[in-house]
């Protein structure tokens, strides 16, 4: 039994039906209603577990103007359901608007824990996960995403990254050169699904893999990448990666003196490094 007035976060499988545990059934069975991203999708899985709930819309656009209203509504005594369309809602999903109102409100925010592709990915890929950071998708346009990712080539802790079927190609081409194509990395497609395939290699062979074969450009990827070595190669990328911008506009002996300065490398390691 669920407590009136709760809001329960609930994870979704990602791929697996098998995966919704029976326990989240049993709080999708009792509210009051389920907050969906996408109304049809949630329908669907909940008609194949033979469950019919009152079903709202809450996506990106109108989070913000819903959470108000679902507040009051769990303050008058309904539980709620929050899901999204795969794994764990909030995870490059809506909701924190939501969690962060009912919060604020005093509502009781219950999680429901289960599938998450990028802890399922990080869960088989063999690289330290000790310590590591979600970055979620990088951003679509190139100038941004190759920006994004020149400021993570020195983060020491294993780097996850969610991403779509059209991009894996430009996301490993870019990574290869941001971060050195010798980097170890993981790509986890297709997690629990029929075409489960989990890559290792560095950037470079798992370019070259995807590249060479369409069925590896197919589906949905988990992208994880190892942190960059000891601390004197992380220092050396972020050195080298200060030393490219300030180039720009600065003589290469200032740069280079203040690329030292702020990344702690040695100021002569810093030339030619890109
Ligand atoms: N909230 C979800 C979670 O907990 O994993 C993530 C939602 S995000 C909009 C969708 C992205 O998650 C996909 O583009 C892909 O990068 C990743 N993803 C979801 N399911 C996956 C699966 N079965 N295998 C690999 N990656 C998956």
């Amino acid at each position: 039994m669920h407590t009136p007035g709760t809001l329960h976060i609930v994870a979704t499988p990602i791929g697996n039906l098998g995966d919704l545990s029976p326990r989240a059934l049993e709080i999708l069975r009792t509210v009051a209603a389920i907050c969906a991203e996408d109304t049809r999708h949630t329908r669907q899985l909940l008609s194949h577990f033979g469950l019919e709930r009152p079903l709202l819309a809450l996506h990106q656009h109108n989070e913000e103007a819903q959470a108000a209203q679902l507040v009051t509504r769990l303050q008058a005594g309904d539980s709620l359901a929050l899901v999204s369309d795969a794994g764990t809602p909030l995870v490059s999903d809506p909701g924190f608007r939501l969690v962060r109102a009912a919060r604020a409100a005093g509502v009781r925010v219950s999680p429901l824990p289960g599938a998450c592709a990028a802890i399922a990915a990080l869960s088989v890929a063999g690289l330290p996960s000790d310590r590591f950071v979600f970055e979620g998708f990088l951003p679509a346009r190139a100038s941004a995403r190759r920006e994004r990712l020149a400021r993570l080539a020195a983060e020491p802790r294993t780097l996850i990254f969610y991403e779509s079927a059209h991009r894996i190609e430009e996301a490993l081409a870019d990574m290869a050169t941001a971060f050195g194509a010798a980097r170890p990395a993981v790509l986890a497609r297709e997690l629990t699904k029929l075409f489960e395939t989990v890559l290792d290699g560095d950037l470079a062979e798992l370019r070259e893999r995807v590249a060479a074969d369409p069925n590896q450009r197919r589906g949905e990827f988990v992208l994880i990448v190892e942190g960059a070595g000891d601390d004197a190669d992380a220092k050396l990328i972020e050195g080298r990666r200060l030393y490219a911008k300030l180039s720009e506009h600065l003589p290469p002996s200032t740069a280079a003196k203040l690329a030292a300065e702020l990344s702690g490398a040695p100021r002569k390691g810093l030339y030619g490094g890109g």
